[in-house]
C-alpha cells in the first residue's frame, strides 16, 4: 500500500465511489436536473447553500423558472426553453436568481436536454455557475472605461477651451504688429535692429497661431467635428499656389514643381487641402538640408491624383514609419537633429485626406531622405 491510497497502482475504487458522490454535491458550481417543464428532480448541496432553499423546497415542487426574477421568468420561455427545444443545449445563459431570503443571486446556466431515441426531451442537464464576480469585474470594467471617456472628454473639452482662449489675444497681437509693421514701414521710423526684431515678433506669432490651428484640429478630430466642403478643385492650380507662397518665404531655397499643364480635378475643401500641402511642404523643407532643393510632383493614374512630396533629408528610421500618422508622435532621430515640432501635423494631414477619400502614404530611408504620397480620387463626374 503506498501513502496515496493505491494499492500496487491500481486507484482504491471505495475512495474513487465516495469522492465522486462528494464531487456532485460540493462542486465548486451548482448542479440541477430538471423536467422538460422545469420541475426540480435533482439539485446538488452547493445549489441548496448558494440559495438557502432544503431539498424538499424543490424537488418535485418547483420548477427553475419559479426561483427566478421576472425577467428571467420571460427570458427563460422566450429564449432558453425554446433554444433547449432547438438545439438540444444553452450555454452561458445569464440569470437571476431569488435566493430564499429574496437576494439575488445572478447565476449562468449550461444546460444539456436528454431525449429518448424518439427525439423526445427526458430531462435538462445543467451546471450553475455563479457570475458574481463576473458582474462585478463586468461593473468594474464599465466604471473604468466610463471614467477613462470622461477623462477623455474633459481634456477633449480642455485642449478647445485652452486653444480658442489663447487664439483671442494673439489674434489681436498679430493685429496690431501688423499695423505697426505697415506703418513704421511706411514712416521708415525704425533702424534696422528694431525692425528685424519686430519681424521675429511677427513671426514668433505666426507660429504660436499655427500652434494653437493645430490644437484646434486636434479637438476637432477627436470630436469628430472636423468636417470638408465638397466642391470642384483644379488640385494642379492649388498645388502650384501653395508651392508659390511657400516659395516666397524661402531666401535660397529651391522648390521643384512638376506638374501636368492640363487641370486634375476633384471634389474637396480648398482649405483643409491647402493645409496638407503646405504641411508636407513645410515637413520636407524642415527635416532637410538648407543647401538641397526639395520636389513637388503632381501626376494622374487612371481614375486618381498622386502628390509626391520629395526630400533628400534626415529621412524616417524604418520602425517609426508605422506609426508616423499617429497624434503626437515624433521620430527619435528629430531629437538629434533638434528639429522642434509637436507631432500633429501628419495626424491631421492623414484625417484630411481621408475625409476627401484618399490615402496618404511614405517611403523613407534614413540618412537619405522621404517622399509623402498623396493619393486623391478624381471628380468622377468628369472624363478622365
Ligand atoms: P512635427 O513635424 O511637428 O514633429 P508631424 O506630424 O508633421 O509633426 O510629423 C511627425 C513626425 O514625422 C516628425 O516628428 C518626424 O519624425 C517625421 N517626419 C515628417 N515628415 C518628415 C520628413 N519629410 N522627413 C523626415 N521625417 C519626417
Amino acid at each position: 500500500m503506498t501513502g496515496n491510497g493505491e494499492t500496487n497502482g491500481a486507484p482504491d475504487e471505495r475512495r474513487l465511489e465516495e469522492s465522486l458522490e462528494d464531487l456532485y454535491e460540493h462542486a465548486p458550481c451548482g448542479y440541477i436536473s430538471t423536467l422538460p417543464d422545469g420541475t426540480f428532480i435533482k439539485v446538488n448541496q452547493t445549489f441548496l447553500d448558494w440559495t438557502g432553499y432544503s431539498r424538499e423546497e424543490l424537488l418535485a415542487v418547483k420548477r427553475l423558472q419559479d426561483v427566478l426574477t421576472i425577467g428571467g421568468q420571460i427570458f427563460y420561455e422566450t429564449h432558453y426553453a425554446p433554444l433547449l427545444d432547438m438545439q438540444g443545449f444553452a450555454n452561458e445563459i445569464s440569470f437571476d436568481v431569488f435566493c430564499r431570503d429574496r437576494r439575488r443571486m445572478p447565476i449562468l446556466l449550461n444546460t444539456v436536454q436528454q431525449r429518448d431515441p424518439a427525439g423526445n426531451p427526458l430531462l435538462n442537464r445543467t451546471i450553475v455557475l455563479s457570475a458574481r464576480d463576473r458582474r462585478q469585474y463586468e461593473r468594474e470594467l464599465q466604471q473604468a472605461r466610463k471614467k477613462a471617456e470622461e477623462a477623455l472628454d474633459l481634456r477633449n473639452q480642455f485642449l478647445s477651451l485652452a486653444a480658442h482662449e489663447l487664439k483671442t489675444p494673439l489674434t489681436s497681437i498679430m493685429g496690431h504688429i501688423e499695423l505697426f509693421q505697415r506703418r513704421t514701414g511706411k514712416e521708415h521710423s525704425l533702424n534696422e535692429r528694431d525692425e528685424r526684431a519686430l519681424r521675429t515678433i511677427a513671426e514668433q506669432a505666426q507660429r504660436l497661431n499655427k500652434m494653437i490651428a493645430s490644437l484646434l484640429d486636434i479637438s476637432r478630430i477627436e470630436t469628430g467635428q472636423l468636417a470638408v466642403e465638397q466642391v470642384p478643385i483644379d488640385l494642379c492650380a492649388l498645388v502650384n499656389q501653395v508651392v508659390d507662397e511657400v516659395q516666397s518665404t524661402l531666401a535660397g531655397r529651391q522648390i521643384e514643381l512638376l506638374c501636368p499643364i492640363q487641370p486634375l480635378i476633384i471634389q474637396g475643401d480648398e482649405l483643409r487641402l491647402r493645409q496638407v500641402f503646405q504641411n508636407l511642404i513645410q515637413n520636407a523643407l524642415k527635416y532637410s538640408h538648407p543647401d538641397v532643393s526639395i520636389a513637388v510632383a503632381i501626376r494622374q493614374e487612371q481614375a486618381e491624383a498622386l502628390i509626391e512630396v520629395r526630400d533628400r533629408g534626415i529621412g524616417i528610421p524604418q520602425t517609426a514609419v508605422p506609426q508616423l500618422f499617429n497624434r503626437f508622435y515624433r521620430a527619435d532621430n528629430v531629437d538629434q537633429e533638434n528639429v522642434s515640432g509637436l507631432g500633429i501635423g501628419l495626424y491631421v494631414v492623414k484625417e484630411i485626406v481621408e475625409l476627401h477619400s484618399g490615402s496618404v502614404t511614405v517611403t523613407s530611408t534614413e540618412g537619405e531622405g522621404s517622399t509623402f504620397t498623396v493619393c486623391l480620387p478624381l471628380d468622377s463626374t468628369l472624363p478622365f
